[in-house]
Formats: C-alpha cells, structure tokens, sequence
C-alpha cells in the first residue's frame, strides 16, 4: 500500500512526478531539523519547512564516520536541511544510504523523510507525522489554492504593451511562487526564492 496516496497525488495533479519538485527523476533523502507535525513549507511547490539549519560539522563528522565514501552524495541545501542524493550513484547502495540518514538524524536530534516528506526516522517522529497526515494534506490543498490564484491573479493583471519593447524589458511582475517581483517580466527563475521555470516539465529549485 502507498504510504501517502494522496500527497502523491497532489503532486502528480501538479504535473509533476511524485516528489519531483527538485528535479525529475532524481531521487533523495532529506534529513534535518524539521517537526514532523509540520514537515513542508505552505508556500507551493512543497519543500522541507527547516525549523532550524543543520550545522556542517556533525555531518562532516558522520561522513567521515561511514565505511563507504559518500560525501559526494550529500549537501546541505541553501534550505537548510540535508540531501542525500542516492540515484546520483547507484553504486553506494540503499543499505549505505539507510545508515547514514539515520546516524546522522540521531547524530543532530533531527528526523528522516523521504522525497515525498513520508517521515519515517525515528519511530517516535513517524507516529507524530502519521497521526498529524490529515493535517498536513490539507494545509498543502490550502497552500495549493493560493499559489493557485496568485497564478490567476498574474494571469488577469499581465497587460501586454505593443509597443517599446526596451522599456517592457524593464517592467516586472511578481513570482508565481512567492509573489516577490523578478527581475524582468520574461524573468524564468526567482532570485528569492530559487525557483526555475525554463523548463516547464522540470520547475525546480535553485540550490
Ligand atoms: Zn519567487
């Protein structure tokens, strides 16, 4: 059974694949110092909501304590938290992977989840997420809505001007993921809060 077919779903409605607000195809684990009551930003496309940023040195340490060399699997994102990239080589393993997002969770007093934000390290955080789920999808619905009309919003408000190309070139519009202004009206990515869009199969975050 899927653990959270709904969240899933959610993300999919989105057109984009599960988990795949970073990048497509791309899978992760994410540790760090989040409440399992409230693991994911209300802003939208979901991301980790970070309580507080995890500090390099115990990572470094727990790197350094794996038998397997991975410390080129794993970064601390611009976020915050920390993202252990496993699909980016295959050749270290779950098992290895596994091990590491756990002593490392243990190691700082944070918790595991996966892409999706299923907690599921410790037991004691997994039992807060999965008691709080109902909660939590509805605050994503509710997060969803909002980017929603910001997008509408957008939409009704863009004038075109026909003429004077340069200085339409200088005109700006606001985020459609945080309602910061970009820089030009054809403005692609935002430079606060990292988002791509080039690539309207790949929306992602900048890190
Ligand atoms: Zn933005």
């Amino acid at each position: 059974m899927e653990a959270n077919p709904s969240l899933s779903r959610l993300l999919r409605e989105e057109g984009l694949p599960p988990g795949g607000i970073l990048m497509s195809f791309v899978h992760y684990e994410i540790v760090g110092h989040i409440d399992p009551s409230d693991p994911v930003a209300a802003d939208w496309p979901p991301h980790p909501k970070v309580v507080r940023v995890v500090d390099p040195a115990p990572v470094v340490r727990v790197l350094s304590s794996m038998a397997k060399k991975i410390d080129h699997i794993v970064h601390i994102t611009s976020d915050g938290f920390v993202r252990c990239q496993w699909s980016s080589d295959l050749s270290v393993g779950r098992e290895t992977v596994e091990l590491f997002v756990r002593r490392l969770a243990d190691e700082i007093g944070g918790i595991v989840m996966d892409q999706e934000f299923h907690v599921y390290y410790p037991d004691s955080a997994k039992e807060v997420y999965l008691s709080q789920l109902p909660e939590i999808l509805q605050r994503m619905q509710e997060a969803r809505m909002r980017w929603d009309q910001q997008r509408a919003l957008l939409m009704a408000n863009y004038r075109p001007m026909p003429f004077k190309l340069d200085v339409r070139q200088h005109e700006t519009i606001p985020c459609p993921y945080c309602g910061k202004p970009l820089r030009t009206y054809l403005a692609k990515q935002c430079r606060f809060c990292k988002m791509d869009w080039h690539d309207p199969d790949n929306v992602h975050r900048r890190e």
